[in-house]
């Protein structure tokens, strides 16, 4: 079977794995990991699973880059044109990496086409201006006028970077755009099931010409070469994205050298839609912010609070949107709705579904696997729940939504805020003090009023609770690679 006909992206899964080391790709005494294609259930590829040997040398490479290397000394200009020259090499291969994307992870080509791939490239360039725009500050010494004192914005140095497996590209560039723009010496580790475009990447990254060392891309198992990365006694930080679970073994893990540690996690995210509200966008925004990516998104509109007079409405017409939308492989045109990343998320999402059907819920539509082969799983609705359930407060992180009525507003904001997550809250209103007033009171890290855009680079994201530590995006983003120093200089 032809695994695609993109010369280019077939030409790279023929590529023998191996390892991004100090610009030179090397090959690996470890074993490799299949790359499955997640519609088809086939191996496409395979990667490299780093053993602590390669981990060593990654770091050492990063060290070398940043302390006594050529990256160390690259100049903010210098740092800004390499970044501009990755992003345009980005956008020239585009249609390779959404390619690799969407046989690698699943969700639909045209969506790594139109958003994740030239979305990364955006991230590239919005970083490239903050290289050059890193200031410190004067200061007044309060004991002494004869002390000039400022302070100086440095890198924090060598940045670990592990990044889950939903939006592959996407979360690269979120890490690497920053730490690339403070000058951060950088080892990328991306998700095991996803490791292609990183790969890809790595390509691009030398061919725009940053020097060795100043990214290094290790693939392989979390628990051992995540590990070994976090646990580094070399590494100053960890940017890391992924699973609640596994954000709290990588805070224990830097307790070693006290790494520096931002931390992008897990979600149930509430939207609350209030009767004045514009039903015709806010039925399809609230359906596609669960079963867009199969509902594999940390941000994902998972439990939905619908006010009784206008409940019935807005179910019946999500499970209507449910119904008919096109589940499909990535490379049908009409797909809208991908495969679930592996069997064990599958295996996942369908125990949850079943335990919500144990635990008394209903499902109004869905709760299938509409094929044999691939990990597909149907646009579910969920209702008769309860906010108690296991349903209605676990991250599912599949295309599964659970609905409720709510009566009054206080209600619905103490039972929206009822989570140990706090990454995104939606609410569906036009009155305008309302829609104020909610901003102000989810516990939410991210809040969007009557719908949104895709993430913006300019805006910072993260979470309260246990979503998150730190934001990334924006300037915010920029602060989590840099450290501030004051000086005193007595005159
Ligand atoms: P995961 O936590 O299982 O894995 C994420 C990464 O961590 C992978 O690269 C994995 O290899 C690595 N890893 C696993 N064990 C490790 C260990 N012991 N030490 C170091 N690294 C280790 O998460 P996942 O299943 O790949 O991704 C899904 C999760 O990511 C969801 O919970 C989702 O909400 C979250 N997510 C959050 C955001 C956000 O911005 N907040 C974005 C995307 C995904």
């Amino acid at each position: 079977m032809t695994v695609t006909n993109n010369e280019a992206a077939l030409e790279f899964l023929q590529r023998k794995p191996s390892l991004l080391i100090n610009n030179q790709w090397v090959s690996s005494k470890g074993g490799t990991i299949a790359v499955i294609n997640p519609a088809t259930e086939e191996k496409i590829s395979e990667i490299v699973d780093a053993t602590d040997e390669d981990v060593e040398l990654a770091v050492a490479a990063a060290r070398e880059a940043f302390d006594t290397g050529e990256w160390g000394r690259t100049p903010a200009g210098e740092r800004e044109r390499l970044l501009h020259r990755l992003a345009d090499l980005i956008d020239e291969n585009r249609a390779e990496l959404a390619e690799l994307e969407y046989l690698d992870n699943g969700k639909p080509r045209k969506f790594f086409f139109n958003g994740d791939v030239p979305g990364a490239a955006r991230n590239f360039r919005y970083f490239a201006g903050w290289a050059t725009k890193i200031y410190g500050m004067t200061a007044e010494s309060s004991y002494s006028p004869d002390h000039h004192v400022y302070t100086r914005k440095e890198p924090v140095g060598v940045a670990g970077m592990i990044t889950p497996w939903n939006v592959p590209i996407a979360m690269a560039a979120w890490k690497l755009a920053p730490a690339l723009a403070a000058g951060c010496a950088c080892i990328l580790k991306p998700a095991e099931e996803t490791s292609l475009s990183a790969l890809r990447l790595g390509e691009l990254i030398v061919e725009a010409g940053f020097p060795p060392g100043a990214v290094n891309i290790i693939t392989g198992e979390g628990a051992s070469s995540g590990a070994a990365i976090t646990a580094h006694e070399s590494v100053d930080k960890i940017a890391f994205t992924g699973s609640t679970r596994v954000g709290k073994l990588i805070v224990q893990a830097a307790t070693g050298n006290l790494k520096k540690v931002s931390l992008e996690l897990g979600g149930k995210s509430p939207t609350l839609v209030f009767p004045d509200a514009n039903l015709k966008k806010a039925i399809p925004a609230c359906a596609m912010s669960i079963f867009m990516n199969s509902g594999q998104i940390c941000a994902a509109g998972s439990r939905l609070y619908v006010h009784e007079k206008v409940f019935d409405e807005v179910i019946s017409g999500i499970v209507e949107f449910a119904a008919k939308l096109k589940v499909g492989a990535g490379d049908d045109p009409d797909s809208v709705m991908g495969p679930l990343v592996n069997k064990t998320q599958l295996n996942t999402v369908s125990g949850y579904v079943d335990l919500g059907r144990e635990e008394g819920a209903e499902v109004a539509v869905g709760g299938n696997r509409p094929f044999d082969r691939g990990y597909f799983y149907s646009p579910t609705v969920i209702v008769d729940a309860n906010d108690k359930m296991r349903v209605t407060r676990e991250e599912i992180f599949g295309p599964v939504l659970v609905a409720q009525p709510f009566a009054d507003t206080d209600e619905a904001i103490a039972r929206a805020n009822d989570s140990d997550y706090g990454l995104f809250a939606r609410a569906w209103t036009q009155d305008v003090s309302l829609a104020h007033t909610l901003a102000a009171r989810f516990r939410a890290g991210n809040v969007h009023i009557n719908g949104g855009t895709p993430p913006d680079p300019n805006i910072p994201f993260g979470g309260y609770k246990q979503s998150g530590w730190g934001r990334e995006l924006g300037r915010e983003g920029l602060d989590l690679y840099l450290q501030t120093k004051s000086v005193l200089v007595s005159l």
